[in-house]
């Protein structure tokens, strides 16, 4: 059992108009705590004429939560995020359970998903809207700033709590609503933020969170035209099929898909900083973020150096379950993470890559993987291209400057990348010269509420985070009034 003290978090029915629902069929899918393979419960696997009673619900309860001033919304939301802290304890051990990660970094992903509801709660009360000085005499221009409507939101495993609050807090504070249809690995954190939404007194039908098979809920969700915007975080490939079926009824849509972030260290740059930074950066949640370094690039000069405190630093990490004291590394989500993971390293070592630290699945069974250093990894491997999502660093060797930048920018993502270096004329030309939605200069970690998150290239549509991330779910109207 899991130690939570207050159990009603902990469900087992799906979200909809307001209330707790079982499927239709009374058909489940189990949830698995990938620590140990136990069974932590199950959720509804609910039918395609329930994913429609969520979007009439949600279509019904828009007209009234768009009526609403902004300081209304707000003050709801403000209550959602006090709950969401309030509970920050229970939510992280059952997104531990769920997930895996380490205890320590889903209380941090509480907070950090509570601190989008906090900020847009706020934002939602600055969706100004402009005047425009006119083209004829007696004439007006006026802009208004209006609710997108229905939203849909298809969010992943690896931060169950805070992808679902960078989509669901902006909309509401827009005046949208919203439907969330979890990964189906995670659905007990969602589940659990929709019983503190609930509580908040946000009303039936504005936020509704919705459990069972991915195709299907997906394509209900794509091919009504009520709903008016998707939101999607996950997978490239997952996020081109939904942009597809998004087409059908021209919806907006924002993507934040994979990512295959170089990790740049140049031989001027402080070396011991940058290990801490790649540390940190790549086996955080078992490097399963889709802004973890994906390519480590070392200048020649200091490339002996880096390797040999980052292997030892790597040695150092404790893996265990998620729940231990100190633990740094829990499990990977499930046996098919892992055999990616055994799949890119074989690859690579069958190519001429060395294995420097790990390599292997680890002592402790089931998905825990051994924290691994691959050294001399050149382009023509698969790790250089595929997103690794796993505790594999690869070093790559560079010479020049330019040819870092070219290395960097030699892949269809365009989400983070790193660099370590003191120059400040060298800061300039590589951040400009990177082709990436996100530049990280000196540090292995950029989310932040404040910032705008998001890719180009084939990373993604669109900005979650920061005064940008309201514009998502806003429309614009354009008035012209001739004074007649
Ligand atoms: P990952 O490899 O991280 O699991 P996915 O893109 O497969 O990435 O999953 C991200 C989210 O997309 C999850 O909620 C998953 O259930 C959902 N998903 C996967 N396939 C589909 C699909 N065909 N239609 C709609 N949603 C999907």
């Amino acid at each position: 059992m899991l130690s939570i003290k207050d159990s009603k978090l902990l469900k087992n029915q799906c979200y909809i108009n307001g209330q707790w629902h079982d499927a239709d069929s009374g058909a489940t899918l189990a949830v698995i705590n990938p620590a140990d393979g136990s069974e932590l419960g199950t959720v509804p696997n609910i039918s395609p004429a329930q994913v429609k009673q969520a979007i009439d619900a949600a279509n019904q309860a828009w007209g009234a939560w768009r009526a609403k001033t902004a300081g209304e919304r707000a003050g709801i939301l403000r209550k959602w995020y006090e709950l969401i802290m309030e509970n920050q304890e229970d939510l992280a051990v059952l997104m531990t359970a769920e997930q895996g990660k380490p205890l320590a970094e889903a209380k941090g992903e509480i907070a950090y998903g509570a601190s989008f509801v906090e900020w847009f709660a706020e934002e939602g009360k600055r969706i100004y809207g402009d005047t425009i000085p006119a083209h004829q005499q007696g004439t007006r221009i006026l802009v208004l700033k209006e609710p997108v409507g229905v939203c849909a939101a298809i969010t992943p495993w690896n931060f169950p709590s805070a992808m679902i609050t960078r989509k669901a807090a902006p909309a509401l504070a827009a005046g949208c609503v919203m439907i969330v249809k979890p990964a189906s690995q995670t659905p007990l954190s969602a589940l659990a933020l929709a019983e503190l939404a609930d509580r908040a007194g946000i009303s039936p039908g504005v936020f509704s969170v919705i459990t069972g098979s991915s195709p299907v809920i997906g394509k209900e969700l794509t091919e009504d035209s009520r709903v008016r915007k998707l939101s999607f975080t996950g997978s490239t490939d997952t996020g081109k099929l939904l942009m597809q079926q998004c087409a059908g009824t021209v919806k907006k849509i924002s993507l934040e898909l994979g990512g295959n972030a170089p990790f740049i260290v140049f031989d001027d740059a402080d070396i011991d900083a940058a290990v801490q930074g790649a540390i940190i950066c790549k086996y955080r949640n078992s490097g399963q973020t889709c802004v973890c370094a994906n390519r480590i690039l070392v200048q020649d000069r200091v490339y002996d150096e880096f390797a040999g405190k980052f292997i030892k630093a790597v040695e150092s990490l404790k893996v265990s379950s998620g729940f231990e004291q100190g633990a740094q590394q829990g499990p990977m989500i499930d046996i098919p993470a892992v055999e990616k993971a055994e799949r890119l390293i074989d690859d690579a070592l069958s190519k001429g890559a060395v294995l420097l630290t790990g390599g292997k699945r680890h002592h402790l069974g089931g998905t825990f993987f051994e924290p691994t250093v691959l050294g001399s990894v050149t382009p023509d491997m698969q790790i250089a291209s595929q997103e690794t999502f796993g505790p594999v660093g690869p070093l790559f060797r560079f010479k020049t400057e330019e040819q870092a930048i070219e290395m960097a920018n030699n892949t269809d993502y365009g989400l983070a990348a790193y660099f370590y270096s003191r120059d400040m004329g060298r800061m300039w030309r590589v951040s400009e010269g990177l082709e990436y939605g996100m530049v990280g200069i000196n540090t292995g970690i950029i989310s932040t509420v404040a910032a705008p998150f998001g890719g180009i290239k084939q990373s993604g549509v669109g900005r979650e985070g920061s005064r940008y991330g309201i514009e998502e779910y806003i429309e614009i109207k354009y008035l012209c009034i001739s004074m007649i």
